[in-house]
């Protein structure tokens, strides 16, 4: 069951027309949505689906053998029905700021300390990260929380490119960032462009560039073992 997933074009997409296309257990598959499926870190969307009748709301959005799962409460629309879908745009927003603002800090945590990401997770406005780093203070947050502001008020723009596997593979940048873990069966790869300062293998939503996000604190910084610290920022 393949879905037309809008938000992998133009993250800026709120609402779209569809037609349902399955049923599954959890939820209703669509041949278009704008709703994001979970992945990569990033929550899936949480909105509405409103048709000729009826409307529901959709409280998770993701991909499950297979499918584009929108996880309906209430009763679903039947096979072939045209519905309107709407995303909650603020909380929408609020991840791709969040999201964008990720990408920035592990760009700075390489450039600035050599350090890879190791894991991360985020909710609307608020994230963490994990990196190779030896030691962490509150001192390093501190100074981390100053170079990410500084950057996000640069304006880099953020871009979307789709880029040939075989062409990916070989770009350092996308080594760094794992772009081999990616199946083989996907290309052309999805890249983020974020100015010159990061480029990496996603399938996230972004805001369109960085002066978006808004400032940053670092709220916590914690060791969760050898060379695995925490870093946990807050949108303001
Ligand atoms: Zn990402």
């Amino acid at each position: 069951m393949n879905t037309e997933d809008l938000a992998a074009r133009d993250a800026y997409t709120r609402e779209a027309d569809g037609t349902v296309i399955d049923l599954a257990p959890e939820g209703v598959v669509l041949d278009r949505t704008v709703f994001y499926a979970r992945g990569g870190g990033q929550p899936g969307d949480t909105g509405r689906l409103v048709w000729q009748g009826g409307e529901a709301r959709i409280v998770d959005t993701y991909r499950k053998r297979g499918a584009h799962i929108h996880e309906i409460e209430g009763d679903p629309p039947p096979v072939g029905t045209a519905v309107h879908g709407v995303i909650d745009w603020d909380r929408r927003h609020t991840l791709m700021r969040t999201h964008t603002a990720l990408h920035v800090l592990s760009a700075i945590i390489w450039r600035d300390f050599d350090a890879k990401v190791t894991g991360g997770n985020m909710e609307p406005g608020t994230a963490r990260m994990d990196f190779e780093l030896d030691s962490i203070s509150v001192e390093f947050g501190k100074q981390v929380e100053d170079a990410l502001n500084a950057e996000l008020d640069k304006n880099h723009p953020v871009e979307v490119k789709l880029v040939p596997r075989a062409e990916a593979l070989a770009d350092p940048d996308l080594i760094r960032t794992k772009v081999n873990l990616i199946p083989d069966s996907v290309d052309p790869i999805r890249v983020i462009d974020i100015g010159d300062i990061d480029r990496q293998a996603d399938g996230g939503t972004h805001v369109a560039n960085t002066g978006e996000v808004g400032p940053v604190r670092v709220v916590k910084t914690e060791s969760k073992g050898k060379a695995n610290k925490r870093i946990k920022i807050e949108l303001i």
